[in-house]
């Protein structure tokens, strides 16, 4: 179809987003799903962040704003990089987005020329490679191993990185495998990092916040202050403040970088929703406590899963500490065949069956770069959770 471009042609619709839907789709249609596929808490967005929006749009705050974020909004974040991450950062220094995708599609866009390479810890989010390839750049894997966590060892990174490498993206808790990476864990990678002088540090540090077991977050450009002047730190609102549909997401680093990524936004999108971004304001400078209440539920979910999914032939599931998401194996299933008579030949084949026969949508690891597994998202209720993995169990003992 010589009319749609060369770049849309080389990206695919987001995996995530297309399973999501479908589950939604089917359910709608009268089927008994259980999705675990959405990368969204179930919890409700908090009254005084929601009471900040009507009070916005009560104040008429419905016109244009900054392209990149209110004086206001940019301030609150200027204080939470101060307060939670220790990182010192002005106003002129962030840029807010509708929603954290955006932000990297900025900063991507703005950056990456045809050939130029961007490193990424596999398994990842489903985003970035396809927003690298749609930048005519390319996408390099760097390998992660079940056994380690799914977490980035330094030697595999320095073997990733070429002359080409422009930029390596960091996600701690990382989206899909909960992996959070310690301060010194991150250490050995930013002392690879700051050797490869023409590498940025693009840090997705969506999932902060939800933690577990005592875990101390940590973000490269705190971590490593050589690397700075290379690192853009990138947040966002939907995961811990449970502001999905809301869309907001903000990023800090070098004021050329920030400015080329609103002069893109200028010429796209323009703000972000003005009435959200005083929902954002109130966010970030409101209470926090639910977070640590919400973090409760979720480790308990967590444990759960991990447990029962352990428990399922031919399944091995690591137990991350962040996130709400589990990454086990599948390896265990691929070549046999599904009670229904599916053939399961890779991670997609075990999706496909899976939601098929006992209702439960997972992602299939190929969309995360991150083969023979799939992604479960505990974000729903214990009874749901319980539910599915029940279902889980029977797919996987019937397989043969
Ligand atoms: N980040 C979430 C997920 O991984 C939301 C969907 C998306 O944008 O990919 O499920």
């Amino acid at each position: 179809m010589g009319f749609i471009s060369d770049s849309i042609n080389r990206i695919q619709p987001s995996p995530t987003i297309a399973i999501s839907s479908k589950a939604r789709q089917l359910k709608a249609a009268g089927r008994d799903i259980i999705s675990l596929s959405a990368g969204e808490p179930d919890f409700d967005t908090p009254e005084n962040i929601k009471e900040a929006a009507i009070r916005a749009i009560e104040a008429g705050k419905s016109k244009y704003t900054d392209v990149d974020g209110i004086p206001e909004l940019k301030a609150a974040i200027v204080t939470k990089f101060a307060r939670d991450n220790g990182l010192d950062y002005k106003t002129t220094q962030v840029s807010v987005g509708t929603g954290g995708k955006q932000v990297i599609y900025n900063a991507l866009m703005t950056t990456l020329n045809p050939g130029d390479e961007v490193v990424l810890a596999a398994p990842c989010w489903v985003s970035y490679a396809d927003i690298v390839l749609l930048a005519d750049a390319k996408p390099v894997f760097a390998e992660t191993r079940p056994e380690d966590g799914y977490k980035l060892r330094p030697e595999v990174l320095e073997k990733a990185i070429t002359p080409k490498t422009k930029w390596f993206i960091f996600n701690s808790p990382s989206n899909p495998t909960g992996a959070a990476y310690s301060k010194e864990h991150i250490k050995t990678i930013t002392d690879v990092l700051v050797r490869h002088k023409q590498v940025w540090v693009l840090s997705d540090d969506i999932y902060e916040h939800l933690i577990f077991d005592g875990f101390s977050f940590a973000t490269p450009a705190a971590v490593e202050p050589r690397l700075f002047e290379r690192t853009l730190t990138m947040n966002g609102l939907s995961k811990a403040y449970c502001m999905t549909g809301w869309r907001i997401g903000y990023a800090a680093g070098p004021e050329p970088l920030i400015k080329a990524m609103r002069k893109l936004q200028s010429q796209s999108t323009s703000n972000p929703c003005s009435i959200t971004q005083w929902a954002a304001v109130e966010a970030l400078n409101g209470p926090q406590d639910f977070i640590a209440q919400n973090n409760a539920m979720f480790v308990d979910r967590r444990d759960l899963v991990v447990s029962m999914l352990n428990q399922s032939n031919g399944l091995q599931c690591p137990q991350p500490s962040g996130a709400f998401y589990v990454y086990p194996s599948c390896a265990g299933a691929i070549g046999k065949k599904s009670a229904s008579g599916i053939m399961i030949a890779n991670d997609e084949d075990f999706a496909t069956a899976l939601l098929e026969e006992e209702g439960v949508a997972v992602v299939h690891g190929a969309a995360f770069a991150g083969s023979p597994a799939f992604r479960v998202s505990y974000a729903t209720s214990k009874e749901h959770l319980e539910e599915a993995c029940r279902r889980i169990q029977r797919f996987c003992a019937n397989l043969s």
